[in-house]
């Protein structure tokens, strides 16, 4: 354990040091799956019985169509995208159908996928007419040329898919219209008017030990000049990286970008020495010189792979505490090599699920336990 400590810095020990609260890295799941449908001032006493009901359907059922996937043995590609297209369906969720409005009454929706086993990326902002964004991202990222397409180019790039395209008018829904109203006339800030972010998106792991994370919204209420959000930017509000974890984020996308928070959580996550003992055979562990050190230590490579959540969780509640600090608010949802579920969040709900090959399936929606 000496050489542990000698490599440990101050902050890598910091998070080691907190109480594990989660199952043996001994049962550690073959496939993993979490969700969110955004984060807010989500309070169960603003929210009637019926309403509460519908948002844990709607939860389940995409929470379903993904975990269905890595169970029959499909990538964590197809389960991120099997799991956003039900919340891109739903007008409950400010993603596709439920976008909500530009400051000129146009639904501009933003998406992004990331592929864990070779970092391979696909992103797209302000279309208008592809029904389900999250799949466009990916055209764009199984296409290669390029990573980030905007407007008319990547409507342009979506004719060319086969991807099922529609007039503008079918993302227009009552309710988002009211609230882009409401903010004019009441000068309210995006977050006033809506109270929670609607942004979806999912990370799984698979059993072939692939990573991915997908993020798809119409971004903020009343968004001008072409805004884009951190959904779509790469690092921001998605990232996946097989040596580290996959992150979707919800929030107040300004901070989420000025933090760089999905890439953020990776990287510290890949350079803590629990990072290092799960790619041990991987060229990039003998980046460290004192990796060698650890390995042959088999008590505290072992030590160093059961902490690996509480790091994850750790790493999580750090860089969320750094988009805090900088005045936004929001949450991540994160899926490490290992199989285990993170979520982190500084507002008072988020609407969140998780499922994995060991049985667990559970929604949630507001902070407390329930
Ligand atoms: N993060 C999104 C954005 O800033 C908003 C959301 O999470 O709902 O565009």
């Amino acid at each position: 354990m000496k050489t542990l400590f000698t490599v440990l810095s101050a902050a890598s020990f910091a998070l080691l040091s907190i109480p594990a609260h989660a199952q043996d890295d001994a049962d550690a799941p073959r496939w993993s799956i979490a969700i969110h449908g955004g984060a807010g001032v989500i309070l169960r006493e603003n929210m009637s019985a019926e309403q509460q009901a519908e948002y844990e359907a709607a939860l389940q059922a995409a929470l379903d169509a993904g975990a269905e996937v890595l169970r029959n043995g499909g990538s964590a590609m197809d389960a991120v995208k099997a799991a956003i297209v039900p919340m891109e369906d739903d007008e409950k969720f400010n993603a596709g159908r439920g976008a909500v409005y530009t400051w000129e009454g146009r639904n501009e929706l933003d998406a992004a996928i990331m592929d864990g086993s070779d970092r391979s990326a696909g992103a797209i902002t302000g279309v208008t007419t592809v029904k389900n964004p999250i799949l466009l991202a990916d055209a764009v990222r199984s296409d290669g040329r390029h990573v980030f397409l905007s407007g008319a180019g990547a409507e342009e790039f979506a004719g060319d898919t086969g991807l099922e395209l529609v007039d503008p008018t079918y993302f227009g829904t009552e309710r988002r219209k009211e609230a882009l109203e409401r903010m004019k006339a009441k000068q309210l800030s995006a977050l006033d008017v809506d109270h929670k972010f609607g942004t979806v998106g999912a990370v799984a792991l698979d059993s072939h030990g692939n990573l991915a994370a997908g993020t798809s919204t119409g971004g903020l209420t009343g968004k001008r000049w072409g805004r884009i959000g951190d959904a779509p930017v790469i690092g921001a509000g998605t990232y996946a990286d097989n040596r580290s974890c996959a992150v979707s984020a919800t929030g107040a996308g300004e901070y989420f970008i000025r933090v760089g928070v999905a890439q953020e959580i990776c990287t510290r996550l890949r350079y803590q020495p629990v990072g290092w003992s799960i790619y041990a055979d991987d060229a990039g562990a003998a980046e460290h010189p004192a990796l060698p050190d650890i390995l042959s230590d088999e008590e505290a490579v072992a030590e160093l792979y059961e902490s690996y959540l509480v790091a994850a969780q750790g790493t999580a509640d750090v860089v969320m505490s750094e988009v805090a600090e900088l005045g936004g608010d929001g949450g991540v949802i994160l899926v490490t090599p290992q199989g285990h579920t993170i979520f982190s969040f500084n507002t008072p709900g988020m609407y969140r699920g998780r499922a994995n090959s060991e049985g667990l399936n559970e929604v949630a929606i507001f902070e407390a336990a329930e």
